[in-house]
């Protein structure tokens, strides 16, 4: 038993057989593997834990609250972290507090939204439902320590009213770093803690850097993005790059833990070390940073979790530089050819669109251009072997015909190159500008149907050929994908699209 525990849901706890892109799948609906042991033992497996039943890998969420916590006079012997399958043998009458991180509690955000209603199975997706499991467990109500809960989905806790139903006694939306002691110390004290908190990060130095492994080996480089796109929450955020030593003291602990993998989190990688307000890559900052922690003994692969296209254009040698570091580490293979990775968001391919709801993000340059920026970005980025996973989104408040059009037609300039997409629909979350609007899913329009339709042929196309273990599964994905399209409850006329007719 332990003073405070800290969890999240089955699904965060899972290294997905150490492919972190598995991950995305755990927003489609619960119902799609109806046996919650096949779940649990094929989908989202626990990840490995220590001999004392702790976990040995946690989102980097949490191992930021417990570092946290271990800065600010609670001891090692007071945190425990652990899978909610084990919530039973560490939550007990000693037990004050129980800290949840979650990364998408109600099953509100875009790829949730998108498939749950796509594949047309009803209840939770997979990551809402292990949330509800966690916090129906008995133990809680039984020792009723306080609860509080933090993380990217906090914020639809609030949205549907669920705070009281789950007897939740603290939301933390937003950053918690600059708060989340004070939250704690009164909670152990057994004090009243605010029922909502809007966290916002006050100082750098209020950032810990984590004291064991975090899952994927994440390591937080850069936080905030700075673009002011109207949908996003990362850019509500003041843009900060972590000093490399901090970034190289994560590294080696991650590594020291047993994370073989690196994954770097940023919302721009490419930007590291470039000042507030500046679009152009400090090309010697990103290189040492890629240099300095390919050069930690024990780091095997290095994964950035997001870039932005433009830095491609601004600087292609740097493209090449950076992918010549790290394509020697690389852990995905497309047809015996070793590649790299990252998300990024293209989104439309509307101008119109653009400039009302994204005017930066194709910054140094005019976003009056960005298909052709898009094209010849996406283009340098697939010459140096970096293959991006794109986000693509149909829905914007306003969005026409003219504007689906202007997608479809970039989709059809981008036809022969290796990118895989993850086509959404627009969904407004809470730490944004646009937070009140919402897509009428009913009335999805017949270009939209296409629109979902090309990206996912493109993606069979693409990913399937290769019987190379991890782009299979990106495959797998996708023939997933175009069954439920054929033999699902979807629209015919999405059916004949993908199938070419
Ligand atoms: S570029 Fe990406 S991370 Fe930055 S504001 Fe736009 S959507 Fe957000």
């Amino acid at each position: 038993m332990s003073k405070i525990v800290l969890t999240a849901p089955a699904t965060e706890m899972s290294d997905f057989k150490q492919n972190p892109f598995i991950a995305f799948t755990t927003s489609f609906p619960s119902r799609m593997i109806p046996l919650s042991s096949l779940k649990h033992k094929i989908w989202y497996s626990p990840a490995e834990k220590n001999p004392d039943g702790t976990v040995k890998f946690a989102p980097n969420g949490l191992r930021k609250i417990e570092a946290k916590l271990l800065e600010n006079g609670f001891s090692e012997s007071d945190i425990a972290v652990v899978h909610p399958f084990d919530l039973d043998r560490f939550v007990g009458p000693e037990t004050k507090v129980v800290g949840v991180s979650c990364m998408e509690s109600m099953g509100l955000a875009y790829v949730s939204t998108t498939y749950s209603s796509f594949m047309n199975l009803g209840g939770r997706s997979m990551n809402a439902d292990e949330f509800h499991k966690l916090m129906s467990k008995r133990c809680l109500r039984k020792y009723k320590p306080k609860i509080i809960v933090g993380g990217a989905g906090s914020w639809q806790i609030e949205r549907l009213g669920k705070r009281e139903k789950y007897g939740i006694d603290t939301v933390i939306i937003g950053e918690a770093d600059s708060i989340v002691v004070d939250i704690f110390r009164k909670a152990v004290k057994g004090e009243k803690t605010p029922s909502v908190v809007h966290g916002r990060l006050n100082d750098i130095d209020d950032v810990p850097t984590i004291r064991h492994a975090s899952m994927h080996g994440c390591t937080e480089i850069t936080r905030g993005c700075g673009r002011g796109c109207q949908f996003c929450a990362p850019t509500m955020r003041r843009k900060i790059s972590f000093p490399l030593d901090k970034i190289i003291r994560e590294v080696k602990v991650n590594v020291r833990g047993g994370s073989g993998m690196i994954m770097l989190a940023s919302d721009d990688a490419f930007l590291y070390g470039a000042k507030q307000g500046v679009f152009e890559p400090n090309s010697t900052a990103v290189l040492k940073l890629f240099r300095s922690v390919s050069a930690v003994e024990g780091v095997e692969s290095i994964q950035p979790a997001h870039i932005s296209l433009a830095p491609a254009k601004a600087n292609p040698k740097l493209i090449s530089e950076v992918s010549e570091e790290i394509l020697q580490k690389a852990w995905l293979n497309y047809r015996g050819k070793p590649y790299v990775t990252a998300e990024t968001g293209v989104e439309t391919g509307s101008v119109r669109l653009m400039k009302k709801y994204m005017k930066g993000k194709a910054l140094p340059y005019s976003v009056d251009n960005w298909p052709e920026i898009v094209s010849e970005c996406i283009g340098i980025l697939n010459d140096n072997n970096w293959y991006p996973l794109i986000t693509m989104i149909t829905g914007f408040p306003g969005e026409n015909e003219k504007d689906r059009m202007d997608t479809l037609e970039l989709l059809d300039e981008l036809r022969h190159a290796k990118i895989y997409y993850a086509p959404l629909f627009f969904v407004p979350l809470e730490e944004c500008v646009l937070n009140r609007f919402s897509c009428d899913l009913s009335k999805i329009t017949e270009s939209q149907w296409e629109f979902f339709a090309r990206c996912w042929r493109h993606n069979i196309r693409m990913w399937t050929p290769s019987l190379r273990k991890y782009a299979s599964t990106i495959g797998q994905l996708s023939y997933y994908m175009y069954y439920k399209w054929k033999y699902g409850s979807v629209s015919k006329r999405a059916i004949d699209i993908v199938s070419g007719k």
